[in-house]
């Protein structure tokens, strides 16, 4: 049996207002048994942790291998769709062995960032050409291995991909996402095992590579397993054009119309959106994954955070290609973005965006249970230091409001 461990915490942000004094909390096993505040002074035989410590981070949406694109994109003019290109090149390179070794360091990098559990957003299922490897898992369980060695918990979005555009057949890398059919890709899927470190979801890549009929039985399968169901939405105007042309409706509404929409479902970017879309998500209660450092990168726009929230959605955050991992920037860019778009400050308040990127974003890729420093919850604890050169300050703002400066 193990035994119970104690860490005395300096601070420690239990989801109020601000953070606690002198936090003593009990684990054992991997679960918080007893969290007691106001503890002047660490107990004997306790691990002191300073600074301010949070909850585990939840990197909501990830494509491991768009890591591989960082540094490398800056030259020139170009827009989502030439970015497009060149991670088509990174992704036609991949077999599992190097993309467990590529995914290992990704997730080790997310690790040192205080991130705990991360929602893989998987589509690079097969080998060149879209033939199956001998185990037609073999890509997503080297995403699970890779997180094992990283020492995080992974959700396996095992996404459905089978367009290159509405009507439109896959391009050649294209043919390594794409099982075929919906109920291949269901059948697939349906052997990969969830593990203590490793559950499974389902997504849909977008409405332009899943069609209305798949898009029903991606929903249905994730609904019969209780599993999170992902899509990325409306990430750029061409994608609401083009799905306008051909159904007649918005990508909200064609999701909301094949059953996709509900607490279990995440939108992910949901950048541009009409009134109508974001009373859908919100009235649905969906999650929406802002992932605000790839947005901005990518040219993408600036989503409707506040709107949706206001609506009834929660919000989760994602480092989603890489270009920066830091769930403290992707949570501050939230904020900061729409300060440039709105000419107003105060949008989103801090511990609004600390759930975001903590017990919201667990629950969106299916660990309700993490996030949160409380008994019961999984025992993930993040420490920032307050004394380094980046964090200096904050103790003399904590005196200036008590009146000592
Ligand atoms: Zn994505």
């Amino acid at each position: 049996m193990r035994g119970v461990q104690r860490y005395w915490c300096e601070r420690a942000w239990l989801g109020g207002e601000a953070a606690e004094p002198g936090v003593l909390v009990s684990v054992e096993g991997d679960r918080f048994a007893a969290v007691e505040p106001a503890v002047a002074s660490p107990p004997a035989g306790s691990t002191r942790l300073e600074g301010l410590v949070l909850p585990g981070f939840a990197n909501a949406h990830s494509h491991a291998f768009h890591r591989v694109l960082r540094g490398r994109t800056q030259r020139g003019r170009g827009s989502f769709w030439s970015w497009r290109e060149r991670m088509y090149e990174v992704a036609a390179a991949l077999d599992p062995d190097s993309y467990r070794r590529l995914a290992r360091a990704v997730f080790a990098e997310m690790a040192l960032a205080g991130i705990t559990a991360v929602g893989e957003f998987h589509y690079l299922h097969h080998g060149p050409g879209g033939a199956p490897y001998e185990d037609p898992n073999a890509m997503g369980k080297a995403l699970i291995a890779a997180a094992s060695d990283a020492g995080i918990r992974i959700t396996l979005l095992d996404t459905c991909y089978l367009h290159g555009g509405i009507g439109e057949e896959p391009g050649e890398t294209q043919r390594r996402f794409s099982d075929g059919d919906a109920e291949r890709w269901g059948e697939r899927a349906a052997a990969l095992e969830a593990s203590e470190n490793a559950r499974i979801g389902a997504a849909v890549h977008s409405v332009r590579a899943v069609d209305p009929e798949a898009i029903a039985v991606v929903a249905a399968w994730a609904h019969e397993r209780n599993c999170p169901l992902h899509a990325h939405l409306s990430e750029q105007p061409a994608e609401n054009e083009a799905c306008e042309q051909a159904y007649g409706v918005s990508p909200t509404q064609l999701l909301a119309d094949n059953g996709a929409l509900g607490p279990g479902f995440t939108a992910v970017h949901a950048t541009h959106l009409s009134g109508t879309d974001i009373g859908l998500l919100g009235g649905a209660r969906c999650c929406c994954c802002f992932c605000p450092t790839t947005e901005r990168d990518l040219a993408d726009g600036i989503g409707p955070a506040r709107e949706l929230i206001d609506a009834g959605a929660s919000l989760s955050l994602g480092s989603d290609s890489h270009a920066v991992i830091d769930p403290l920037e992707e949570a501050r860019a939230v904020e900061l973005d729409e300060r440039l778009a709105t000419n107003e400050r105060g949008r989103h308040e801090a511990p609004a965006l600390l759930e975001a990127a903590t017990a919201a974003g667990h629950a969106a890729i299916g660990w309700p249970e993490a996030g949160r420093i409380e008994p019961g919850a999984i025992a993930d604890l993040v420490s920032v230091r307050l004394d380094s050169v980046r964090t200096a300050g904050a103790e003399a703002r904590r005196a200036l409001a008590r009146g000592f400066l």
